[in-house]
């Protein structure tokens, strides 16, 4: 059952920023975007999955990725972002919880996300095991300020509502 109308009972919030250095592709929402830079990180460097994974662990006071996974520990090095997904998702699990929404806001300069957007959308849905229509996209410019603007980093926000699991 769709848990797309069932009331939220806990809300998370995440929040990621990653430096972008030279080289690509790009990885955002767990596809590989093309363009001309990466982020820089110890693991894939999916903001939009470090910020969902911080989303659902803060709906449910489970701590947060840097704890969960940290950068010291070579286990994460060049880890798929969805790892750090599903284990949030079963710890909300345990805490009785499932996704009922999520609420992307990726900002970036370049590239434009529109033709990536279904993708993205797609791709986070499966990952969560919800409906499409249960997941929000959206992407922004920083209006050419500071490091986003300068196309430096990229930088994503997230906003979760939990629902209660059936079991
Ligand atoms: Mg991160």
């Amino acid at each position: 059952m769709t848990g797309a109308m069932l009331p939220i009972v806990r809300i998370g919030q995440g929040w990621d920023l990653h430096r972008l250095d030279d080289g690509g592709p790009l990885r955002l929402g767990g596809i590989d975007v093309p363009f001309e830079k990466s982020s820089r990180a110890h693991s894939d460097g999916d903001v939009v999955l470090h910020a969902l994974t911080d989303a659902i662990l803060g709906a449910v006071g489970a701590g947060d990725i840097g704890t969960l996974f940290p950068e010291a520990d070579p286990q994460w090095k060049g880890a798929d972002s969805a790892a750090f997904v599903r284990e949030a998702v079963r710890r909300a699990s345990l805490a009785g919880c499932r996704v009922g929404s999520v609420d992307v806001t990726v900002i970036l300069e370049r590239p434009k996300l529109q033709p990536h957007r279904e993708a993205m959308v797609g791709g986070v849905a499966r990952l969560l095991e919800v409906e499409k229509e249960q997941i929000s996209l959206k992407a922004k410019t920083n209006e050419g300020l500071g490091a986003i603007g300068s196309g430096d980093a990229v930088a994503a926000l997230v906003l979760v509502g939990l629902v209660q699991s059936s079991s």
